[in-house]
């Protein structure tokens, strides 16, 4: 055997990603009695995102607890092997021989696994500083979210003194709790929103217990720095420019689905989510392909990736019976402010997409925002949202109206005024 000849195996369903999306759809499968179902990771050790997140906050709404990162992930991992999935770590999905074949490089060098159903679950991940084009040097100490958690508590480094944080979302918060238990002082958090977007609790507790100084409606134009980052310079929306001393600085947030492999099979994605477009079951539009988790809605927490790979389940089996692949044909669009919405794809008289609604996000703050769904300038749902749209928080539109959508009729469309 050559180098460059692949082992050949086929396999009932192949999952690309062990985070808690495709170790939930694993373990679903394969209790159901799906006789080989393999998972595999890229990384060392499967797990996904939460293996390094080390605080609390992870499984209440599929596990109705609360644990830290690193226990959660174990839960999905024992669960998937109890229940008879094969995992395979530090084994990298890297493209498509043919529509359910895929290749693969790992430990035991090049293979190719042929499947009756694929389920990409790879996730998302925040857009580093190159990705964000912020201009000056490229001195050292300059994260994500994920790196600096990984440099934390994987790897036991050290991560500077001082921090500037990008960004006051969710996550961002989740960087403060991982820099000040690294022993970093946190100078600020600069975002260009004119407020957080987090759960007021969490701002507030963050601001009280650790000195946080939160600047709004502010962008990082540049950082400079020669070998180590010395600050990064701020612009204000009112043209007001400062400077903050650091020499940390953690770009978080801004998310995008890590979608190489879907794109790579030419699966088409959605323009919002930038993931493959999908219907309420998961379904892309490769025959046999489904998608679960953050590389459809970058990005909801970690219970809701695994609660996709839970609801998953069903369609894969009814796949795997010999159902007809025939995916949503409509497809559902937001207008800006709106960011996306997940699903993006339904049938009318289809299934509703899981718990009965549909997920968006938006890019500015809206006031309590009507939201209207209309189809050829037809309205079909028109309602007050009875809270805050904020960005980068999730909020939903239930899903009545779409049995009164037209199979044969335009892309549905959503505004909010
Ligand atoms: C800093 C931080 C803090 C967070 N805090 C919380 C929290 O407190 N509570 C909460 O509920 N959620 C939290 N989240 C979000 C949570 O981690 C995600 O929602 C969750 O991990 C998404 O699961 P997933 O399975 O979709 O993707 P991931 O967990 O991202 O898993 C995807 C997996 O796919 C693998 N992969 C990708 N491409 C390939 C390939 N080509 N071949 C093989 N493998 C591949 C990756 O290695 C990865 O392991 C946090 C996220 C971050 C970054």
């Amino acid at each position: 055997m050559t180098p460059t000849d692949r082992t050949h195996r086929t396999v009932d369903v192949l999952v690309i990603g062990a985070g808690p999306a495709g170790l939930a759809v694993a373990a679903r499968l394969a209790a159901a009695g799906v006789d080989r179902v393999e998972v595999l990771d890229r990384e060392q050790r499967a797990g996904g995102i939460p293996r390094h997140c080390d605080h609390t906050g992870f499984g209440l709404r599929d596990l109705r607890r609360v644990m830290t990162g690193p226990d959660y992930a174990r839960h999905h991992i024992a669960a998937a092997i109890r229940a008879g999935a094969v995992l395979r770590t530090g084994v990298t999905a890297t493209g498509w021989a043919a529509p359910r074949t895929v290749d693969i490089t790992g430990p035991t060098g090049l293979e190719r696994i042929t499947a009756t159903a694929v389920v990409l679950a790879t996730g998302a991940r925040e857009r580093p500083r190159s990705a964000r084009l912020v201009p000056g040097t490229r001195p050292a100490g300059v994260f994500t979210t994920g790196q600096l958690q990984q440099a934390v508590h994987v790897h036991h480094q050290s991560v500077g003194h001082r921090a500037v944080i990008v960004g006051a979302e969710r996550v961002s918060y989740s960087a403060v709790t991982t820099l000040r238990r690294a022993g970093a002082e946190v100078a600020a958090m600069v975002t260009d929103q004119p407020r957080h977007q987090t759960h007021p609790a969490r701002h507030l507790g963050t601001r009280l217990r650790h000195g946080v100084s939160l600047v709004t409606d502010a962008t990082v134009t540049e950082l400079t720095g020669r070998e180590r980052l010395e600050s990064v310079r701020l612009r204000h929306r009112d043209g007001r420019t400062a400077a903050i001393g650091c020499d940390t600085v953690v770009f978080t947030g801004d998310w995008i689905p890590d979608h190489e492999l879907a794109r790579s099979a030419g699966i088409a994605l959605d323009p919002g989510t930038r993931g493959p477009a999908t219907d309420p079951e998961f379904r892309t539009g490769a025959p046999g392909v489904f998608a679960v988790g953050n590389l459809l809605h970058p990005v909801e927490t970690a219970d809701i990736a695994a609660l996709d790979g839970r609801f998953a389940a069903a369609p894969v089996l009814r796949h795997l019976a010999g159902v007809p692949w025939a995916p949503g044909p409509l497809p559902v669009r937001v207008e800006a402010p709106l960011l996306w919405i997940s699903p993006n794809r339904l049938t009318p008289d289809g299934p509703r997409p899981p718990r009965g609604r549909f997920t968006l996000r938006t890019t500015r703050f809206l006031t309590r925002p009507v939201l209207t769904v209309s189809q050829d300038g037809r309205t079909l749902h028109r309602g007050r949202l009875p809270h805050t749209a904020a960005p980068n928080r999730p909020f939903h539109l239930p899903a009545d109206w779409i049995a009164g959508a037209d199979a044969h009729g335009g892309p549905v469309r959503i505004t909010a005024d």
